[in-house]
């Protein structure tokens, strides 16, 4: 099989093309000599994207596999395919995605000015029509606090039914006048990553300061910063002082808070504020009781006020956004439209966060910019193919569990799921037990069974043992995480 890469436009000359049955005769031997579970463990997605000059060019999908590859195979990799394949005397191993993330090349020169695409085209014609975000503080001047971003307002935070309630929180907040009591102190919001936690933060403190009202936005690294370079300059009373002189407080990210003295710090700020009327928001990505890092009275403390979660963004909420982002985009790019179709097509595809439903609205915007023609959904489909593969999380097998870590540890797999007892085989298979447990969702009976019939205590003493290993053994520790990362790739 032969990589994407040829369905899509090839730019240089003929000689370029891969000779697919001479690559296929590498793989043929490949697999020969090193047999079919180390063939497909390491060289099943390995692909020959063209030939330049005297240079195989070939690519795997993940990082890891290339450093696999050229750490182990690479001599034989180049001798095979230097004896295969006429003319070539050196290969040159890549990243596929690295490629893909690219947008694809036009099959003709498009008629517009081709506009480069690093960085992301809707930021980048955002930030230059939206004035600046607000100054960034001086590096004296720590509590200045975190910039905030215009384009984050309540006007632009579209309401699903995930996130009402914390919007509707939001608002009421926004709307605290002095002397009244606060109903909602602390306000904490959790959510996972991309469903618009700083966007919503940024929106209360953007409409309090529209009223006149004091407030202070830090991320929980400001608010880290802030103190600790103000204990260095000896001023700690005088950022205390003006942080008490606030009429909200908004803490981004307080996840990443740490350090002993720094959350004593924060929490008699907490208390210190919230004890003289003032209100204060937190965002984090977990509910307070799962912020472990922090002490149990700063934990119930924020746990004290109103706690709400905002759930993953529902299909119509997406749609939403996505059509606000394309409207967005159409004010700078009138030509840029896209079809009711795409946007539900988008809509069903990018189901993990706001921030990939940025991504590939950009994506289509730099496929219409590039190509001059309209989108159609088979255009968005290209277009968002990386965004779409990169965030599937990636079901891992026991089977593929067993074969990894046979071959890593030069054991075989009928070793691993035999009676064996010796150490060579012994902690390869206790290892491949630890790495089922925590990635996937089976229970321990089930890879008992799976692991050539044995009992589940004998799986739970195997994941105990290696979870105290790995704490002492930093050589082990590596090696988990590498076999980890190369699963879950
Ligand atoms: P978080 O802080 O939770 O990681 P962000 O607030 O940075 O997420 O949101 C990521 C992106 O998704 C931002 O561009 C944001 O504007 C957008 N977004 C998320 N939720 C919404 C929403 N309800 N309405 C509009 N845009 C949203
Ligand atoms: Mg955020």
């Amino acid at each position: 099989m032969l990589n994407s890469a040829r369905s899509e436009p090839v730019a240089n000359s003929a000689d370029s093309l891969p000779n697919p049955e001479a690559f296929e005769r590498v793989r043929r031997r490949l697999r020969a000599e090193l047999g079919e579970d180390v063939f497909s463990s390491w060289f099943g997605r390995l692909e020959l994207t063209e030939v330049t000059g005297s240079v195989a060019q070939l690519s795997v999908p993940t990082r890891f596999l290339k450093s696999w590859i050229q750490s182990h195979y690479v001599d034989r990799l180049k001798a095979l395919v230097i004896d295969e394949i006429s003319d070539v005397t050196e290969i040159n191993l890549s990243v596929r995605g690295a490629v893909a993330r690219m947008a694809p090349r036009p099959a003709v020169p498009a008629q517009n000015e081709i506009v480069p695409v690093e960085r992301p085209m809707l930021e980048r014609l955002n930030s230059e029509t939206m004035s600046p975000a607000v100054k960034a503080p001086s590096e004296t001047d720590a509590l200045a606090g975190a910039p905030l971003d215009r384009r984050l307002t309540f006007s632009n935070f579209l309401v699903g039914k995930s996130n009402a309630l914390a919007h509707a929180a939001a608002e009421r907040i926004s709307q605290n006048t002095s002397g009244e009591p606060l109903l909602y102190n602390p306000l904490f919001v959790h959510a996972g990553v991309g469903l618009g936690k700083t966007h919503l933060l940024h929106s209360i403190a953007h409409e309090t300061t529209a009223r006149g009202r004091r407030v202070i936005y830090l991320t929980a690294d400001r608010f880290m910063y802030g103190f600790v370079a103000a204990l260095k300059a000896q001023t700690a009373i005088s950022f205390k002082e003006r942080l008490r002189g606030i009429d909200l407080l908004v803490i981004d990210d307080v996840q990443f808070l740490q350090g002993k003295s720094i959350q004593q710090e924060f929490c008699h700020t907490l208390n210190a504020l919230i004890d003289s009327g003032r209100q204060i928001v937190i965002a984090a990505d977990r509910p307070p009781t799962d912020l472990e890092s922090l002490d149990e009275r700063v934990r119930s403390r924020l746990a004290g006020g109103l706690v709400v979660e905002m759930g993953t963004l529902d299909e119509s909420l997406r749609v939403k956004i996505i059509e606000a982002r394309v409207a967005l985009a159409r004010m700078h790019q009138p030509g840029f439209d896209v079809s009711p179709a795409v946007v539900s097509y988008v809509a069903k595809t990018i189901v993990s966060n706001g921030r990939d439903l940025d991504g590939a609205v950009n994506r289509l915007l730099a496929h219409a910019t590039l190509t001059g023609g309209t989108i159609t959904v088979e255009a968005a489909e290209t277009a968002i193919r990386d965004l779409v593969r990169a965030r599937e999380p990636r079901k891992v097998k026991i089977e593929d569990i067993q074969k990894l870590v046979a071959t890593h540890f030069n054991v075989s797999r009928a070793d691993i799921l035999s009676s064996r007892r010796s150490a060579s085989v012994v902690k390869p298979r206790q290892i491949a037990m630890y790495l089922a447990k925590v990635l996937t969702l089976r229970s321990l009976p089930e890879i008992g069974r799976r692991f050539g019939g044995r009992d589940h205590t004998t799986v739970l003493h195997a994941v105990r043992k290696i979870e105290g290993a790995v704490g002492a053994d930093s050589g082990l520790r590596e090696d988990v995480e590498l076999l980890k990362r190369m699963l879950q790739d």
